[in-house]
């Protein structure tokens, strides 16, 4: 019976994003793919559909957009690869799959889902899981789809100093370039962030989902997996919240951090909200400082976004079967 209030919240990314730099233009851009994803997921909430289906519409409009670092705008591993990883967990009966290191397909979310949906497997991984995605017909493209000028100065200025880039080190740009798309990634480049792209959500049936999708870091060594595909870690959905975090994935997994939320949750009594914020702004951001954030939903439909860095883009949407009756954007 579809009787509740639905709620939903995205993420794309968190870090260092500089008021200073945000121009008018950049911020619509960023406004207008988060209400877009938002949108997507919202409509689907809307006619009754299950949390998990709305997270995977919201990613995969994240994915398709090149301002996020997940599908089209994933970084450049070490190799010049675009290796991606994404996650899904149903909380009702913690269904979940998982995909690492996959390169060429379009949205890696649907191969996370198909394996779920299959439910033998959790996690599957490089080449064997693009072999996977191809048989159960998800679409690929040529590396062109996945080449952006940002992330490919971004690669040659990691590469050169060798070391590890979250979202930075991009040329400045000439006057003369036009505000596209493409040019606004590229100025973010500039930006120390995390764009990994997520989605949590409650749907009408009281059912949490989450989902998270990611190119990594930026001259990460050819098979170095994140947080965003370990269950526990990036990605985590019960009975009791849906967690989705970006950041520093190596510290993210070591602190097992949406786990952590929801075992705090069940075993000290507190709420998603106070458990989030503890972990994300008392704990990280002690022991490493702008490592990170997350969007939690509680199963009463509270939305939390703690994050320990500048700012974290961001959005959520609430409503029932008949309106949105909320709906914010936000970055900072
Ligand atoms: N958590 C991701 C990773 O470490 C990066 C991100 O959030 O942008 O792969």
């Amino acid at each position: 019976m579809s009787n509740h209030n639905w709620s939903l919240a995205i993420h794309g990314g968190a870090g260092t994003i500089l008021p200073a730099e945000l121009t008018p233009q950049k911020e619509l851009a960023y406004h207008t793919a988060l209400q877009d994803a938002i949108a997507a997921g919202s409509a689907l909430l809307q006619a009754g559909a299950t949390a998990a289906d709305a997270v995977v519409a919201a990613i995969v409009s994240l994915e398709n957009n090149i301002l996020f670092n997940a599908g089209k705008g994933s970084v450049f591993a070490h190799n010049g690869t675009h290796q991606m990883d994404a996650a899904i967990m149903a909380g009702a009966d913690k269904s979940a799959g998982a995909v690492a290191g996959i390169t060429g397909v379009v949205n890696p979310i649907l191969v996370a889902n198909s394996l779920r949906l299959q439910g033998k497997h959790v996690l599957i991984a490089g080449a064997d899981a693009a072999l996977f995605a191809k048989a159960e017909g998800i679409p690929f493209a040529d590396k062109d789809y996945f080449y952006s000028e940002q992330r490919y100065q971004q690669w040659l200025a990691a590469l050169a100093t060798d070391s590890l880039a979250l979202d930075h080190s991009a040329p400045k740009l000439s006057s003369t370039d036009t505000l596209s798309n493409q040019t606004i990634a590229t100025e973010a480049a500039k930006e120390k962030k995390f764009s990994t792209v997520g989605a949590v959500a409650l749907d009408s049936f009281g059912h949490l989902a989450a989902a998270t999708s990611t190119g990594g870091l930026t001259n990460k060594h050819w098979g170095r997996v994140g947080d965003t595909p370990i269950v526990g870690a990036g990605t985590w959905a019960d009975s009791r919240c849906a967690i989705s975090c970006t950041g520093w994935g190596e510290v993210f997994i070591k602190h097992v951090v949406s786990h952590r939320i929801a075992a705090m949750v069940e075993f000290l009594g507190i709420s998603v909200a106070d458990a989030a914020h503890c972990v994300i702004v008392q704990e990280l951001g002690l022991s490493d400082p702008d490592s990170g954030g997350l969007i939690a939903i509680a199963a009463d439909g509270t939305i939390s976004m703690p994050f320990n860095t500048v700012g974290m883009y961001r959005a959520s949407a609430k409503g029932n079967s008949t309106a949105v009756s909320e709906s914010i954007v936000a970055i900072f």
